[in-house]
């Protein structure tokens, strides 16, 4: 049995750097808070924790006075940063630059008096930081099933979570451009594409996978999913490697490796979610080796 680690999976382009500017700022400071986890991978954050960095919450804000807080690539508000500057916290912002870069479009959209859908979970941290742009106004969607949400008699933009599905994304763009054109037509006043933008803000880093990820599992006996559980783009791209094969599992660490998942099996691969870093999927490689005492092997990339 071959064991071979994905070579386009692992951390994308924003955690990338989040995690650098987390490494100097320690380097330079010794200690640095982030304000919730830095990625959705715990055996990361436990490497990152040994060089200094505490993860806090907002409520633990006002007790950081004088010292450095990271925000990490998800975003946040403009309520937190009002926060650090009545606590005299000094802000390390990691934000991804797509993620401000949203931001910013939501912003312009608002001010200018439109309604905000977002596709994406109320409750994940960048779509927080999304819903702040608009004072909390925006709608958000997680699915077509939701659109009712959605109120067409006002002039609507459509944006998404960067790490949500573009399958999603366009079966609510079309069902609300079908809906808007069944309005628009009883006015003459505009037309349906004046009344309803869609901006696909899904970011390229994630998309792009979804070709190479599927041809990967497709190519694999058996894949070996590696991401944190708290990780949203984790759980999006296993789901897309079980649809290409069924024998797909999902771990967090090494340890939870099952012998029995490779019965038969010639060629495992091992992958992951863009919050997982590659030391994690070659630890999981190694353990499916041991397991199984298999020759090493790596992917070729392309
Ligand atoms: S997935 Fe894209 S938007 Fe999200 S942190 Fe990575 S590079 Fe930035």
């Amino acid at each position: 049995m071959v064991v071979e680690v994905d070579g386009h999976a692992g951390f994308c382009w924003g955690v990338v750097r989040a995690v650098d500017i987390a490494e100097r700022t320690m380097e330079a400071n010794g200690e640095l808070f982030c304000l919730g986890d830095i990625i959705h991978n715990p055996e990361e954050i436990k490497r990152l924790e040994a060089k200094g960095l505490r993860t806090i919450t907002h409520a633990d804000l006002k007790n950081l006075g004088g010292k450095h807080v990271l925000l990490r690539a998800h975003g946040e508000p403009p309520g937190t940063f009002e926060l650090a500057r009545q606590y005299n916290i000094t802000i390390v912002d990691a934000t991804c630059p797509v993620v401000s870069k949203v931001q910013e479009r939501i912003r312009k959209f608002y001010d200018a008096g439109y309604q905000i859908a977002i596709f994406g979970k109320a409750e994940h941290a960048e779509v927080v930081g999304l819903l702040g742009q608009t004072k909390g106004d925006a709608i958000v969607v997680k699915s077509v099933e939701e659109i009712d949400k959605i109120d067409l008699r006002r002039k609507t933009v459509l944006f998404s979570q960067t790490t949500m599905d573009k399958g999603g994304f366009h079966l609510l763009k079309e069902e609300l451009q079908r809906r808007v054109k069944e309005l628009v037509v009883a006015s003459t006043e505009e037309t349906a594409e004046e009344h309803f933008r869609a901006k696909d803000t899904i970011c390229g880093q994630v998309f792009g996978r979804d070709r190479k990820l599927r041809i990967f599992a497709r190519e694999h006996d058996v894949v070996v999913f590696v991401a944190g559980r708290k990780s949203s783009n984790g759980k999006v791209l296993f789901e897309m490697c079980r649809e290409e094969n069924s024998r797909t599992h999902f771990v967090e660490r090494g340890e939870e490796v099952d012998p029995l998942w490779f019965a038969g099996a010639a060629r495992v691969g091992v992958t992951g979610a863009t919050s997982t870093p590659q030391w994690l999927m070659e630890e999981v490689r190694k353990s499916i080796e041991v397991l199984s005492e298999a020759p090493r092997g790596t992917a070729a990339a392309g």
